[in-house]
């Protein structure tokens, strides 16, 4: 039995995450053209027109913007809330879809895709009804969350003890308030329905990863605001502080917005 997640594309230039059991293949957002989402996946061997579902976190164009092409070349239906896929925005950014194409899964509810079960769970983000997913498969598990300002008890009880992990770690405090962006954008940024902070990040991953899990996934950081050396290296020393009783067992690694990850088995 395999279990597999690539990150095919983070940031937010376009985000694209596929996972993929021996029959069932999924995408957690569609934020790349679809040329560049089928370069992606050729570089894993997979093709677009073999997408059982792409599931939708929420309608912002980095996550949505090849949504429409994609549904429209392949009839790859479309999972997400339903105040995310008929909002205006959403609309707006996907074009005309077949009748059948959307299939509602609101927070803290469940689907089962081919043999994947999928979870979603609300996420705090200034956006119609953000939702990330967690997804098990033969007693495995994997937890994504992304575009959230902060991250709940509650959504700690959903991600924790996956066995692969993957964390908004989007920017760096100083970087940001040092940086040349307008300040409502650092005050959106930095708010509760903004980004994780790689501080934020680590927070989180010290206290929901335990000795089921293997690789913990930095995802969406930001081109201006971080640096990839610095968020692995805030990771890597905030765990091995503060949870060296499974630290020595963890692959930690960073996403990137223009390449894509090994299939990492989970
Ligand atoms: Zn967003
Ligand atoms: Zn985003």
């Amino acid at each position: 039995m395999s279990f597999k997640i690539s990150v095919l594309a983070s940031g937010s230039t376009g985000n694209a995450i596929y996972i993929e059991s021996d029959s069932t293949r999924l995408l957690l957002d569609s934020g790349l053209s679809l040329k560049k989402l089928e370069e992606a996946l050729s570089e894993i061997g997979r093709l677009a027109s073999q997408l059982d579902a792409v599931l939708i976190s929420h309608e912002h164009g980095d996550h949505i913007l090849g949504v429409g092409v994609l549904h429209r070349k392949h009839k790859t239906p479309i999972y997400g809330n339903e105040a995310t896929l008929t909002c205006a925005e959403f609309n707006k950014k996907v074009g005309k879809l077949a009748d059948d194409a959307l299939h509602f899964i609101d927070h803290d509810e469940s689907v089962v895709i081919g043999d994947i079960e999928v979870n979603a769970f609300g996420t705090s983000h200034d956006s119609a009804k953000a939702q990330f997913y967690t997804f098990e498969h033969d007693g495995k598990k994997i937890a994504c969350v992304t575009d959230t300002g902060y991250v709940s008890e509650k959504i700690e009880q959903v991600i924790k003890s996956s066995n692969v992990f993957l964390i908004e770690s989007n920017h760096d405090v100083e970087m940001l308030l040092a940086g040349e962006r307008p300040w409502s954008n650092k005050q959106r940024v930095l708010s509760d329905r903004g980004h994780l902070s790689n501080e934020d990040s680590a927070i989180v991953t010290a206290r929901v990863i335990d000795e089921n899990t293997h690789s913990v996934i930095l995802a969406h950081l930001s081109r201006d605001n971080n640096l990839e050396d610095l968020a692995l290296m805030n990771m890597n020393s905030y765990l091995a502080d503060n949870r060296g009783d499974v630290f020595d067992n963890l692959q930690i690694i960073a996403a990137k917005p223009n390449a894509v990850t090994d299939l990492i088995e989970v």
